[in-house]
């Protein structure tokens, strides 16, 4: 069920969003060559005890999950694409790492993921992040009253296969609100024109997600890391939006 959010509500969320938006730019900062994944959780984990908020990650469990996820915050490395959980490894030079977390604040959920390269960056892994960035850019763009949920797959998917990679759809973006999870599903590809009509009060979370040489992966034997298929490297970005009358407005936005 697709539910609409008034503008206070909205209002409400954006301490969710910045508070999101505020532990990934910590996180981020604080993710160095030998920096070990566990304790990038454990430092999420502080800061979430500090502002009093709820993890939507450490006891999640899907029909997909093994057991319960038991960590705040998704750490998925090189060939990892989603879902990464952190385990006893120091993030090496020239490392794509992608970070998701999600939490929420009185409340009410933000949903936001972050790719950067640790060290000496090779150029295919720029190019791999920039343009997930460009694909998340021209969803959230598409994310206006008029439109439907199409357009932003359309967008997001155009942007990818303009660049030169392909799409798995198997995950995507999804409603956001007092859970994680909701409707409507945003598949990272689709026709434009189709599919709900997008208004006010919509609040969903955009993540596009893309490897370099393959559109597969799999579920590794820790029950939860997707990996590629082919062992290419993977980048994951993701924002938290509002549809206004205004048009979109990113909850998750991080400061400059
Ligand atoms: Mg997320």
């Amino acid at each position: 069920m697709i539910e609409l959010r008034t503008p206070a509500e909205i209002t409400q969320m954006r301490a969710a969003g910045g508070f999101v938006a505020d532990v990934l730019t910590e996180l981020t900062a604080a993710s160095a060559v030998g920096v070990n994944l566990l304790d990038l959780d454990a430092l999420a984990h502080r800061l979430i005890r500090k502002r009093g908020a709820e993890s939507c990650y450490i006891d999640y469990h899907p029909s997909f999950g093994s057991s319960p996820f038991g960590k705040v915050l998704c750490t998925s490395v090189n060939d990892a694409a989603l879902h990464g959980l952190p385990f006893d490894y120091a993030i090496a030079d020239g490392d794509l790492v992608s970070l998701d977390f999600a939490v929420s604040v009185d409340g009410w959920v933000a949903d936001s993921a972050v790719s950067f390269v640790v060290g000496t960056p090779r150029d295919e892994d720029l190019r791999l992040i920039a343009a997930t960035e460009r694909a998340l850019a021209a969803g959230i763009a598409a994310a206006a009253p008029g439109n439907r949920i199409g357009d932003i797959s359309a967008a997001i998917g155009g942007v990818a296969r303009d660049s030169g990679y392909s799409v798995n759809t198997d995950f995507g973006g999804h409603g956001v609100g007092r859970t994680m999870h909701g409707d409507p599903h945003i598949p990272n590809d689709g026709r434009g024109h189709r599919g709900f009509p997008l208004r006010a009060g919509l609040v969903f979370a955009i993540e596009p997600w893309l490897m370099h040489t393959t559109d597969e992966i799999f579920t590794d034997v820790d029950g939860w890391t997707l990996r590629s298929a082919d062992g290419s490297r993977a980048s994951h970005v993701e924002h938290t939006v509002a549809v206004t009358e205004d048009g979109p407005v990113v909850l998750t936005a991080r400061a400059t």
